[in-house]
């Protein structure tokens, strides 16, 4: 089976999924619903924006060629109202932000910028043609598409939904993920465990990953480190748009997982990536439906699922793309790893974005540092030394 670098990893996530052209059903939600929601239906500019050129400042409207000079002030325009009269040479009209430019005018010079006196404006400088005037539909045409089918929505989205008069949003389903933690130390969150058992907290987090991918998590009891439980609540995860597993996928004696799944007729993409966390890593389709096997260390299920399988959950909800952004920081401290993987490394971006310090932690178990950090350091595979002050990805949390 196959062993993918990072990027290798994420290119055949994406081009799987791709290809499946998924096709979510569509519901109808209301404007203040939609935050957050994936645009099922193109939309497009109701009218011209803005309807009329418009001033975007408080001033005086005037003609371009009368600048600099002394004219004569023949009223006011406000915002909602429109003025029926036209501006001659040597005239102005008060204007304010967001009115219609009078015709005759061509551009609105700054009130900061004038000396007013009773009925007349004096206006010192020059004024180029269309300064500070925002020309009809220089933001959009009438028909014309604004947003495309598969946009996630955001705050600027709703508000555009908002400008053109959209009280009900047509979005596509959340899919629906099921999420199926497996091993026999596992305990329920309301359990005692015993000392050498653990709580199922891989599920809890996992679940937060996909609502904020976009999917509807569904978690389905523990699956013990047997070869028939295991096989049954694959089968029952196999039933969502897509299943998650959690832990099993290692080269221990009891790491069922990718057996069971072999046995359900599936095709496996890759089952190792050259990353840390989550080497073990298993991405493949079985009864029609992708699944991911995460492996069960807590850092190493929060790490592999947020690089690779909230795409997945992002494209299965009928995004159009799914991207990863790594951004640039500079490194607090020197910084040295063994060269081979690509790391993800729990660090803390400063306050300001300017600075990245790697995190002591104790590995891919160590959730309280986890908590700790806002950030992921990306390493690159080939290097082995960075000073403080290089530049390094990072992923944000
Ligand atoms: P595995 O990938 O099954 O070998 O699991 C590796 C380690 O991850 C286990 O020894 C547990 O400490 C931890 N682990 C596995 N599953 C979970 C879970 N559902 N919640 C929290 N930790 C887990
Ligand atoms: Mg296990």
């Amino acid at each position: 089976m196959a062993t993918l670098t990072f990027e290798q990893a994420r290119q055949c996530v994406l081009q799987k999924l791709c290809a499946a052209q998924i096709q979510p059903q569509v519901e109808i939600v209301g404007l203040s619903d939609a935050a957050g929601r994936v645009l099922a239906e193109p939309v497009a500019a109701d009218r011209d924006y803005p309807t009329l050129a418009r001033s975007v400042r408080d001033g005086f409207a005037v003609r371009a060629a009368d600048l600099p000079g002394d004219l004569f002030v023949i009223g006011e325009v406000r915002a909602g109202e429109s003025f029926a009269g036209e501006i001659q040479p040597g005239q102005a009209l008060e204007i304010m932000t967001g009115a219609p430019l009078p015709r005759g005018a061509d551009s609105v010079v700054m009130v900061e910028h004038c000396t007013v006196a009773g009925d007349r404006v004096t206006i010192p400088r020059t004024l180029a043609p269309g300064e500070n005037v925002s020309p009809q539909a220089s933001q959009a045409r009438a028909n014309e598409v604004l947003l495309e089918a598969g946009h996630r929505l955001g705050f600027a989205e709703i508000a555009l939904l908002a400008m053109v008069g959209w009280k009900t949003v047509p979005v596509f389903a959340r899919p629906r993920i099921a999420i199926l933690a497996t091993g026999d130390e596992i305990v329920e969150v309301n359990e005692t465990p015993l000392d050498y058992q653990i709580r199922n907290s891989n599920v809890e987090s996992l679940a937060v990953q996909v609502k904020r991918a976009g999917g509807c998590p569904n978690i389905l009891p523990i699956a013990r480190d047997l070869y028939q439980a295991t096989r049954e609540l694959t089968e029952h995860g196999l039933r969502f748009d897509m299943l998650l597993l959690s832990g099993g996928v290692s080269a221990g004696k009891y790491d069922i997982v990718e057996r069971v799944l072999a046995d359900l007729g599936a095709e496996f993409y890759f089952d190792r990536v050259l990353i840390m966390p989550g080497q073990p890593l298993v991405f493949g389709k079985a009864r029609d439906k992708f699944f991911f096997g995460l492996p069960g260390n807590p850092a190493s299920t929060m790490v592999t699922f947020e690089i690779f399988g909230r795409s997945a959950v992002e494209l299965l909800g009928g995004q159009k793309e799914a991207c990863l952004p790594l951004v640039w920081s500079k490194l607090a401290q020197d910084f040295r790893q063994k060269t081979g993987l690509t790391r993800f490394l729990p660090a803390v971006v400063s306050a300001d974005g300017a600075r990245v310090t790697p995190m002591a932690w104790q590995g891919s178990g160590d959730v309280p540092s986890l908590t700790r950090a806002n950030a992921f350091l990306v390493t690159e595979p080939d290097r082995e030394t960075w000073t403080a002050g290089d530049w390094i990805r990072v992923l944000l949390k």
